[in-house]
């Protein structure tokens, strides 16, 4: 315990009567204003006192026993260097799942199985412009092998925009183009709300395979609702109907993208 066992409420009654009477202030001490102080909220207002001032992270980490550096920099609000290099790990592997997405997604693309959702057209627009660039390269370098590293440089830029909803993939391209950030009032954002993604409509949001368990398990839950829905429940009925069927098209241009197709010109 930082400060021992000792009556912090009286004690502390006679410390602030103290620095508000005549003594207190005849030494300049700021007065203190009246409301509640705990030992906790002292124990917090030294750590903040003690990180921001040279050094006084590790200083605090020491004095207040922590294990972990990260714990104190969490504790004074002070995100530095663990924190940092969290962070910078989580980005890191964050960046390296996408671009392995967008490749798979790519290789997929090349076996003719395509995204489905608003969003694939322009998605497949880009696979195309692509595989035309390394087949142009390849007309021109024939016995260069273009292996995955190239592919991915060339894929780099657009796995930064990628962003992974629970039943879908959001390409957040253009902010204004969000259909989230239209409902949420939020225009400029930098980042979609993922939670508020309405995928079966946003122009930026595709379907592949791997989201078709989702959707599969969406709709049959809602049919399961609807099922056990009194006959007087006809407003609800009719919303679920409509997610029901939502769920049901989504299925459907899932496995009609997914049937591998001859690769052809996108119109
Ligand atoms: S609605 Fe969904 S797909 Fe569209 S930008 Fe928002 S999160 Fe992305």
């Amino acid at each position: 315990m930082l400060f021992g066992r000792f009556a912090f409420t009286v004690r502390y009654t006679w410390f602030k009567n103290w620095v508000n009477s005549p003594a207190g202030q005849r030494l300049g001490l700021a007065a203190i204003p009246d409301g509640p102080v705990n030992l906790r909220m002292l124990r917090r207002t030294l750590a903040l006192e003690l990180a921001y001032r040279p050094g006084g992270v590790l200083a605090s980490k020491i004095h207040l026993k922590h294990v972990a550096v990260a714990t104190t920099e969490g504790y004074a609000c002070r995100p530095g260097g663990a924190q940092a290099e969290l962070l910078s790990e989580v980005n890191k592997h964050e960046s390296d799942r996408n671009l392995d997405l967008v490749l798979a997604e790519f290789r997929n693309y090349q076996q003719g199985i395509l995204p489905a959702g608003p969003g694939a057209r322009s998605l497949t627009a880009f696979f195309a412009s692509i595989d035309t660039e390394i087949t142009a390269a390849f007309e021109t370098t024939p016995k260069i092998q273009h292996n995955d590293r190239d592919i991915l440089n060339l894929l780099t830029k657009r796995a930064k925009v990628l962003h992974l909803g629970p039943a879908n993939y959001c390409w957040f391209t253009d902010p204004s183009r969000a259909l989230c950030l239209k409902i949420a009032g939020t225009p400029t954002a930098d980042r979609p709300l993922v939670g508020m993604c309405d995928s079966a409509r946003c122009p930026q949001a595709t379907h592949h395979p791997t989201h078709r368990p989702v959707w599969a398990e969406h709709a049959e839950r809602t049919k399961t609702f609807i099922g056990q829905l009194g006959k007087t429940r006809t407003v609800e009925r009719d919303r679920l109907r409509a997610d029901h069927d939502r769920a049901l098209r989504v299925i459907a241009e899932i496995d009609a993208a997914t049937t591998p197709q001859p690769n052809q010109d996108i119109p």
